[in-house]
């Protein structure tokens, strides 16, 4: 999985679990300790570099030791393994689970460092800051009109962070 061995502190696939979870909306988060959680929602609607820059997020929150401050959301059911697949390729480690969607809230600081700190993952594994802007441009367009349980009411002040990528070097 490149995104995962480019992280600062790679984590062994056998400490990684993906829990799926049946929300219609479009979130994603990391529970924390290699847990990382998306929704149906996300997996039905997002292309293969959305879910990247997705995910290249979510690893970045994980690989800083972001705190998560949990709230349930919500109970789940487990599809999408398909495509996850071709993320954690091959592992049987990776079981994607039935659960609750773990909504964590970040500080606006802690967002603009994970967004900084995804695109430094992407580019160790060959990836441009394209795919995190385009990723996040889409969740504004695509999940602006969420209010509740969508990744924006997770992940607050998406226009700014798209300006901030922007200028990143
Ligand atoms: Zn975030």
């Amino acid at each position: 999985m490149p995104l995962l061995r480019a992280t600062n502190n790679p984590r062994r696939l056998n400490e990684i679990r993906v829990r799926v979870i049946d929300d219609p909306n479009i979130n994603a988060a990391n529970a924390g300790g290699g847990e990382f959680q998306v929704t149906t929602g996300l997996l039905a609607k997002a292309n293969d570099e959305h879910l990247r820059g997705v995910l290249a997020h979510e690893i970045a929150h994980d690989d800083l030791g972001h705190v998560a401050r949990a709230q349930t959301l919500g109970t789940g059911l487990n599809i999408g393994v398909i495509l996850l697949e071709q993320l954690f390729p091959g592992s049987s480690a990776v079981t994607p689970i039935a659960g609750a969607l773990i909504a964590n809230s970040y500080s606006r600081s802690e967002e603009l460092e994970a967004d900084r700190h995804g695109v430094e993952i992407l580019r160790r594994a060959g990836y441009s800051k394209e795919v995190m802007i385009d990723t996040l441009t889409w969740l504004l367009q695509t999940s602006g009109g969420d209010s509740g349980g969508g990744f924006l009411s997770t992940h607050p002040g998406i226009e700014d962070r798209i300006d901030a990528l922007r200028k990143l070097a």
